[in-house]
């Protein structure tokens, strides 16, 4: 070809282990079932870089798959915030409570979808699983495709569905000034089961 594009293949070998790794086309995320090591392609050098990974535990549910959700850990600063009309109702509630004091800034871990689905989708999970994510049970891990984004590509959802939870409050939202602190990501594997011809998250049956 001579426009440019340049085409490449990624050796998909675990670098812990040796032992091959699946992976969908458009995958920057990979988890070896053989050690139970995570990953993340640096796309600037083409390496794998360990991430730490764990999954969630569900009882009495039929499992069809695990998919890919960053864990981000966060602290959040209100710069300006309306008073007067009580705490957020969205997202933000999980880190700084209902009623919470919010000039201090609140720290809590952002839970966000790793594969593509709809915007609607990602603000029903980001919201579900970061306010559920103390009380998940962890398990051993299990194959996990389709995550295709990447750290910032979660950031910025992140953000995305911050702002999408609180809109039931057009005041709050108009006047809220709100910067986020990343910290170190994780991955966590959640299980999905599958009705007729739909996919959904096995906890809330969220559909995707
Ligand atoms: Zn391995």
């Amino acid at each position: 070809m001579s426009d440019g594009f340049e085409f490449r293949l990624v050796p998909l070998d675990c670098p812990t282990c040796g032992a091959g790794i699946q992976a969908l086309g458009e995958d920057v995320v990979y988890y070896c079932t053989a050690c139970r090591n995570g990953y993340l392609l640096d796309q600037s050098d083409w390496s794998l870089r360990r991430i730490e990974t764990a999954f969630v535990a569900t009882a009495h549910i039929q499992v069809q798959e695990y998919r890919p959700f960053w864990l981000l850990p966060a602290k959040v600063d209100i710069h300006q915030h309306q008073a007067g009309n009580g705490g957020f109702t969205g997202i933000l509630s999980a880190f700084f409570g209902e009623e919470g004091a919010f000039y201090d800034g609140g720290q809590g871990i952002f839970a966000v979808p790793a594969f593509q689905t709809s915007l609607e989708s990602v603000t029903r999970l980001v919201r579900s699983y970061t306010e559920a994510l103390p009380e998940l049970k962890e398990k051993l891990g299990e194959r996990l495709l389709g995550g295709c984004y990447g750290r910032q590509d979660a950031e910025k959802l992140a953000h995305y569905a911050l702002i999408a939870t609180e809109v039931d409050k057009p005041k709050v939202l108009l006047d809220l000034k709100y910067e986020i602190e990343f910290g170190e990501p994780r991955l966590l594997g959640v299980p999905f089961t599958k009705k007729a011809d739909a996919t959904m998250d096995a906890v809330f049956g969220i559909e995707v």
